[in-house]
């Protein structure tokens, strides 16, 4: 039977169909994908099993064994992983226009800009996270001038609060917060009284403040304490100085209370300074796990180290994180740090039809830090297939 839903009202209203033909067919047409077989691995429902995901109207529709019914596309997941849309909170793929297809094809169906532009140039941001087919929303860079290769703030004027505050004003439907780069390098002496710039602009609007910590002058602990609960530290494993664990291995005071008050911690691959093994190796042994993955996503990052969102996430299977746990961060935990992946994050009925579906291989698999350390993993996830709004988007080239 050929006939979608709609052709079969039409034909039921004209009077060519039964009424016990039509309820069958009804029936037997509920579904506009199935993802047949695979194994759904969902933190937000607990689920870890061999499942169908029905798909009607953009929203998942069921999840169940052996799904009765019919559908208009059948995908094939046996041997895959299902999983919720990967959240991915820090990204520059607003930067440029096909970042978010980009980012799209490898199971990235929501994504935030972290700080591309600041007040000056936001638009340009704006612009291609309004085009984005996904849920996408932008960081507004304290430095109003954005990422300057010779240090966004290292002139404090550039810490503009009254500009920010104009922008943020001016694009509240798409301005989730502020990021603010604090390492030497981009901020100088600056950092602490950045710092203080950017809770300045975000608290009246109550939206949160991420930094980028790593090589500051300013001590981690002093930094930590400016922090308001629902903020986050990205690039969580940037080696020193002022790094998140002291050289005993003991994870800084003030970094175990800022998470106590609810500050997110997050991994923030990126290509230059914020992930070494060593520091890797030590802040997972103190068990001080992220809360939320993420690449720092530039079309750079493609060929060398950060690849795609999978492969970022890959670098914690094998140390410790089960496989539900890998995916909690990219998913359910993602979703609860911006307001506009509430209801994502999660396969449950009702909820938008994002998915992801990937593919684990076993074998010998090369990862690499930012400082040119290897290590191999016995196993890693690799993107297959993207499912938006109900919309199963063609293979990947
Ligand atoms: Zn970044």
């Amino acid at each position: 039977m050929t006939m979608n839903r709609r052709q079969f009202v039409y034909a039921a209203a004209a009077g060519s169909v039964g009424l016990s033909r039509a309820a069958s067919l009804l029936a037997a047409d509920q579904y506009d994908i199935i993802v047949k077989g695979g194994r759904v691995i969902d933190p937000s429902l607990r689920l870890d099993g061999i499942r169908d995901v029905g798909i009607a109207g953009g929203r998942i529709a069921a999840v169940e064994a052996n799904l009765a019914g019919a559908a208009a596309t059948t995908l094939d997941a046996r041997g895959k992983i299902v999983v919720p849309g990967l959240l991915d909170i820090h990204t520059h793929a607003a930067r440029v226009k096909d970042g978010p297809t980009l980012c799209l094809a490898d199971g990235v169906t929501g994504f935030i800009d972290a700080g591309s532009q600041g007040a000056d140039r936001i638009q340009e941001t704006i612009a291609v996270a309004k085009s984005a087919p996904q849920a996408a929303r932008v960081l507004l860079n304290i430095g109003r001038a954005g990422i300057l290769p010779d240090g966004d703030t290292m002139d404090l004027a550039r810490a503009d609060v009254g500009a920010a505050r104009d922008a943020i004003a001016k694009n509240r439907d798409i301005i989730a917060g502020v990021k603010a780069r604090l390492s030497r390098d981009v901020a100088g002496a600056n950092d602490y009284e950045v710092l203080k710039r950017a809770e300045e602009v975000t608290t009246p609007f109550n939206l949160p403040v991420m930094i980028h910590m790593g090589q500051t002058m300013t001590p981690i602990g002093k930094i930590m304490d400016l922090l308001k609960p629902g903020d986050i530290v990205t690039h969580m494993f940037a080696p020193p100085p002022n790094s998140i664990i002291d050289d005993n291995g003991r994870i800084v005071p003030e970094v175990l209370a800022a998470r106590r008050r609810g500050v997110w911690f997050d991994l923030g691959n990126g290509r230059t300074g914020h992930l070494r093994w060593d520091i890797y190796d030590k802040v997972m042994k103190a068990g001080f796990w992220p809360d939320t993955f993420s690449t720092d996503w530039t079309p750079e990052g493609r060929t060398v180290q950060v690849i795609d969102f999978p492969n970022v996430m890959s670098k914690f299977l094998d140390h410790g994180m089960s496989l539900d746990q890998v995916i909690a961060c990219a998913t359910r935990n993602a979703s609860r740090v911006f307001d506009v992946f509430r209801d994502r994050g999660t396969l449950n009925v009702g909820a938008p039809a994002d998915v992801a579906v990937l593919e684990l291989r076993q074998g010998s698999f090369e990862f690499v830090d930012n400082f040119e350390g290897k290590r191999t993993g016995r196993q890693k996830l690799f993107p297959s297939r993207t499912i938006l709004a109900g919309k199963l988007l063609p293979p990947r080239a």
